[in-house]
């Protein structure tokens, strides 16, 4: 595994492409200023109250924060204040994308690969993983387990970076993965929804990928402290390239893809820096493209099998920080969707889900770890180890039990509204009034098809209440003629017809 390049050595050259990794940059320069963002974060520590709640109300007009701004929140020492800031955090969340939790899974395609990421159980010098790649046979069997027995909608496919897992296999499993159809009680279940978080790509390879079927492509900077990003990923390995990552997601929306996620790995520098970090990309990214990331994701490091840097770091976020800086983000890129993952255990969980939009459930992120999973083999295979290891159906219980619906709905993307079109969307509210009838819609056929009696019940109970809410929502946010055919829709699922919605 570790002599992988030496074998490849044509493929090492041709994944980096120099005058696509130079091309955004502004008079020689990426957008991380790093003495900028140092001194604004050393020289934003002593804002008033009133500072503080100018920039808590511009957040929740869902205007993109200023660096400036982002430095003062995380600057705040008042207790009361961050109360506040958790309070407008909660609002936005609501405002902009409703009561609604969208959930995924994670399937993990391939642990080969030939960087060396300190943090990262897959990384090439750990020689207890024990490594494969799915065949696409696999990859069927891995979704059926998804999509037939849990009910999952929506995946994101993940790789590590090697010559056998490039953009065609991608686009191959892609494919296998939407050509899955299992019977389930009441209709078919199946994935509607793929996005990938795989290595950064050049352009053509982008292209591939977004003509298979792509839905969000996310790439995760891991730092944005070049110092800190050179020293966990060794130079010579592509990862090495701090550049090629850093603008691996303006590549992908100069192909055309509309729908990009970014992200740092949280434990490896300041939190405050990352936080600044990925506000710069999403204002870089909104002033190229006019569009920002569709999602922001947050991971802190876990354990990871033979990987003892995991647990010395310096710059480790508890929880206590991780929850300011989930509001601190909501805040800043009040448009973007936010996922926290199975990382965190459930009690984190709860205190940061009012904040965020997406989580996954029931997940593994080992190879083959749906169908074929033994616990002996579990830690060698997968990349860390998980938080949360609830069920999909406990997940969804405790989620329904705190007044969220979990959607799991994908018309939007079906039906174009993606990209520029959805960011319009969101700012103005009017995606969360089509979103909200399709969550109730969705979740109802999830109740119906895989809940436990328990679940039901409670899931039950939060469709009245949401049935009640839409009513009272006439006609300023939903016109009788919709309502109309909103509770036909609705009646016809619980008949036992599927795949209703708006
Ligand atoms: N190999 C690709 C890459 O590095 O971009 C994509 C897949 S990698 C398996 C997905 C993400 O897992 C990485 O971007 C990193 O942020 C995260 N990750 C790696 N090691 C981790 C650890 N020990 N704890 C938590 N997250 C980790
Ligand atoms: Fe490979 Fe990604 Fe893990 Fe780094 S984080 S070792 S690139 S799988």
């Amino acid at each position: 595994m570790q002599n992988i390049l030496e074998d490849f050595p044509a493929w090492k050259d041709n994944v980096i492409r120099e005058e696509e990794n130079t091309r955004y940059l502004k008079a020689g320069r990426d957008f991380i200023n790093e003495p900028e963002i140092t001194r604004l974060i050393r020289e934003s520590a002593d804002a008033g109250r009133s500072r503080v709640r100018e920039i808590i109300a511009k957040a929740l007009e869902i205007k993109t924060l200023e660096l400036a701004e982002a430095a003062v929140l995380m600057n705040v020492k008042d207790p009361e204040l961050w109360e506040e800031i958790f309070s407008a955090a909660a609002q936005i969340k609501k405002k902009v994308y409703d009561n609604r939790v969208v959930t995924f899974a994670p399937l993990y395609c391939s642990s080969l690969c030939v960087n060396n990421c300190a943090y990262c159980g897959f990384r090439s010098e750990n020689g207890v993983i024990q490594r494969r790649r799915l065949e696409l046979e696999e990859v069927r069997r891995e979704t059926e387990v998804l999509a037939g027995k849990l009910g999952h909608k929506r995946l994101v496919v993940v790789f590590g970076e090697h010559p056998s897992s490039g953009a065609d296999y991608i686009c191959q499993v892609m494919q296998q993965v939407y050509a899955v159809e299992v019977k389930t009680k009441n209709g078919t279940g199946a994935i509607r929804r793929v996005n990938v978080n795989a290595a950064p790509m050049n352009i053509p390879d982008y292209r591939k990928i977004k003509e298979a079927g792509l839905g969000t492509f996310q790439i995760f900077q891991e730092t944005y402290h070049l110092e800190t990003y050179n020293r966990v990923h060794p130079y010579h390995t592509i990862k090495g390239n701090y550049l090629w990552r850093l603008y691996s997601l303006h590549r992908a929306m100069e192909a055309g893809i509309d729908d990009v996620a970014i992200g740092a790995l949280f434990g490896l520098y300041d939190w405050r820096f990352e936080v600044m970090g990925m506000l710069a990309h999403a204002r870089d990214l909104e002033g190229f493209f006019g569009i920002g990331p569709h999602t922001v994701s947050f991971p802190r490091l876990e354990p990871a099998a033979n990987t003892p840097f995991v647990k010395k770091g310096e710059y480790l976020v508890g929880d206590e920080d991780f929850k300011k800086l989930v509001a601190v983000l909501r805040l800043a890129i009040p448009y973007a969707g936010m996922i926290v993952t199975c990382r965190e255990n459930p009690a984190v969980m709860r205190e940061v889900i009012p904040m965020c939009t997406q989580r996954d459930a029931a997940s593994r992120v080992g190879i083959g770890a749906y169908s074929e999973r033994t616990e002996e083999q579990e830690e060698k295979i997968q990349q860390f180890l998980l938080g949360d290891n609830r069920s999909l159906d406990e997940v969804i219980c405790d989620l329904a039990a705190m007044g969220y619906i979990t959607s799991f709905c994908t018309a939007g993307y079906r039906c174009g509204r993606t990209g520029d079109n959805i960011m319009t969307m969101l700012k103005s509210g009017k995606e969360g009034c089509f979103c909200k009838l399709n969550a109730v819609l969705t979740f109802q056929e999830w109740l119906d098809d895989f809940a436990s009696e328990n679940t039901r019940k409670i899931g039950e109970k939060l469709i009245v209440r949401e049935l009640a809410e839409i009513e009272k929502r006439m006609p300023k946010d939903f016109s009788p003629e919709i309502f109309k055919s909103f509770k036909e829709y609705h009646r016809r699922i619980k008949g036992g017809e599927r795949d209703l919605c708006f």
